[in-house]
């Protein structure tokens, strides 16, 4: 295995390729993965002006230019040989995977519900008592939502499951990236914004009509008010792909979980579930999660830069 020689500036969301010195600041997704696969030591490589030049062949300047960035590739290395080694690998993924594609997480200081009482806009009580408000904070985050591209971090799972090292992926996100990037084994056990039901009549708009009906979309049959298919606080899981994922989990080597702080119920249950059936359990989360020493390897990075140096460490395909 070969891992490419990247230094994350993670304050700065920068990435520089430690032998060119080129750098990219997440999330520049599509571009960012195919540019950290490109950089090979002593090889050429375009810069943004499109100027050639020559990677030079050692690391130490590089590192020695930035002397407080983290090297992040022997982290990487490792879960990399995890996942290889331990087969069916099912990843668990959270807010913390589509941070770097501008969707803001919801527990962080700098999270929606440090301005949002999860209470008042987020419980199915809440849309039942008034959904015209709730319509309104969704309505923001569909606004996002709408623009966001998957990043990096979604684009190694994608590729990951292409090469047969990810059997699944299950989700605590809505935001259909997964999908976006290419995943195709994809759980959303809290659902997804792909659609809104009424619950009158059961009629189901996607999610482009739906945001031509705000700012409160109502049902085209009955005129009642249409509810996101996401999982409210207050509402059951949807069963079938609680189910799913709970016997993914059960039946995998290693559980990867990937920007989720494992706070939510019963989602938080699944790395229990896994650790009981002798699966190993990996994390890449930038806050502590109650399972940290229960893991065989925490990695405290951002997700996109990990995940793609997992992916070229990776390959060639196994
Ligand atoms: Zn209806």
């Amino acid at each position: 295995m070969r891992v490419s020689g990247f230094v994350t500036l993670p304050w700065s969301g920068r990435v520089e390729c430690q032998p060119c010195g080129s750098a990219m600041v997440t999330p520049a997704a599509p571009r960012t993965l195919r540019r950290l696969r490109a950089c090979r030591p002593g090889e050429e490589q375009s810069d943004e002006d499109g100027e050639r030049k020559a990677h030079p062949r050692t690391y130490g300047q590089a590192a020695a230019r930035s002397p407080i960035a983290y090297n992040s590739a022997v982290s990487a290395q490792r879960l990399a040989e995890l996942i290889t080694a331990s087969q069916p690998c099912v990843v668990l993924t959270g807010a913390g995977v589509s941070t770097e594609s501008g969707i803001p997480d919801f527990r962080s200081p700098t999270g929606i519900w440090a301005q949002y009482d999860p209470m008042e806009y987020a419980t199915i009580d809440a849309f039942r008592r008034d959904p015209a408000k709730v319509w309104d904070f969704y309505s923001k985050r569909l606004d996002v939502l709408k623009d966001a591209e998957p990043n990096a971090a979604h684009l190694a799972l994608a590729e990951l499951e292409r090469r047969g090292l990810v059997e699944a992926v299950v989700t605590q996100n809505v935001d259909r990236l997964h999908e976006l990037a290419g995943s195709r084994a994809v759980i959303e056990v809290h659902g997804s914004i792909r659609t809104s039901s009424c619950l009158a009549c059961g009629h189901r708009e996607p999610f482009e009509r739906v945001v031509e009906l705000l700012p409160v979309p109502a049902c085209d049959r009955c005129g009642a008010v249409l509810k996101p298919d996401v999982v409210m606080f207050g509402e059951p899981m949807p069963e079938a792909e609680f189910e799913r994922a709970s016997a993914l989990v059960r039946g995998a080597r290693l559980l990867l979980v990937v920007g989720s702080s494992l706070e939510v119920y019963p989602v938080a249950g699944l790395p229990e579930e896994a650790l009981a059936s002798g699966a190993k359990l990996a994390i890449v989360n930038r806050s502590p999660t109650p399972y940290d020493g229960r893991a065989d390897l925490r990695i405290d990075a951002p997700a996109g830069v990990t995940l793609a140096a997992v992916a070229e460490a990776t390959w060639p395909p196994v």
